[in-house]
């Protein structure tokens, strides 16, 4: 259970280094999928004043298993989609910067260049807003069920991210490394994809045939 907790600890703390959670504005947390359990750090607290032991750890309905504090608020989105995605094994959610701005304007990320193809294939989704009423439910259980609803149709494998109207990213992968690489591309994405409509506004989005093309050169093993 410790080197479990240890993982999502060093990631955590990743996370703050690559300056994709500043202030604490941010978390990751990973999944056991044998064992149904997953991590994330307590609520509001900063990863550099805790140690491994302190990250809590819940099964996949939300209860705890293991840990005195409560978990991150957001562990609810966390939990939505893990129990939607069943092949991912961590997931990490950042405040960066540029992808914030896209996600605060409400817009989608479009495939403008090759670049974004490394990680990405096609545009990068921003949600719907959320209702007052699935707000007032809980508003971090309706992240969850926006994220997915703006998944529909695509593979979470091929899109590991999605921006959230008004909030940030959310970005997941088979582990945290390639959680925390996903993220980290992300932002590098978001701010060429700004700079790039900045330099000629009538960029548009590749064709579809050259994104398959790409795309595949990229990931095939
Ligand atoms: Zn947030």
């Amino acid at each position: 259970m410790l080197a479990f907790k240890e993982k999502v600890y060093k990631a955590s703390l990743e996370l703050i280094k690559n300056q994709s959670a500043l202030h604490s504005w941010g978390n990751i947390s990973a999944i056991d999928r044998k064992l149904g359990i997953m991590a994330i750090k307590p609520h509001r607290t900063n990863i550099k004043d805790l140690r491994p032991g302190d990250m809590v750890v819940l099964d996949l309905k939300g209860n705890l298993i293991d840990g005195r504090r409560t978990p991150s608020f957001d562990v609810s989105t966390h939990l939505v989609l893990y129990n939607s995605f069943p092949k991912i094994g961590a997931i990490a959610h950042t405040h960066s910067k540029w992808a914030s701005c896209w996600a605060q304007a409400g817009k989608t990320i479009p495939p403008l260049g090759i670049t974004h193809l490394d990680k990405f294939y096609g545009e990068i989704p921003c949600t719907r807003d959320i209702t007052d009423a699935e707000a007032e439910k809980s508003y971090e259980e309706a992240t969850g069920k926006v994220i997915v609803e703006a998944l529909r149709g695509l593979d979470p494998a091929k899109t590991p991210a999605v921006l959230v109207y008004r909030h940030g990213p959310f970005v997941w992968g088979d582990d945290v490394d390639s959680a925390l690489n996903n993220a980290s591309i992300l932002e590098e994405i978001a701010q060429m994809a700004y700079l790039t409509l900045q330099i000629n506004p009538q960029s548009s989005a590749m064709k579809q045939c050259r994104i398959d093309i790409h795309h595949d050169r990229y990931t095939r093993k």
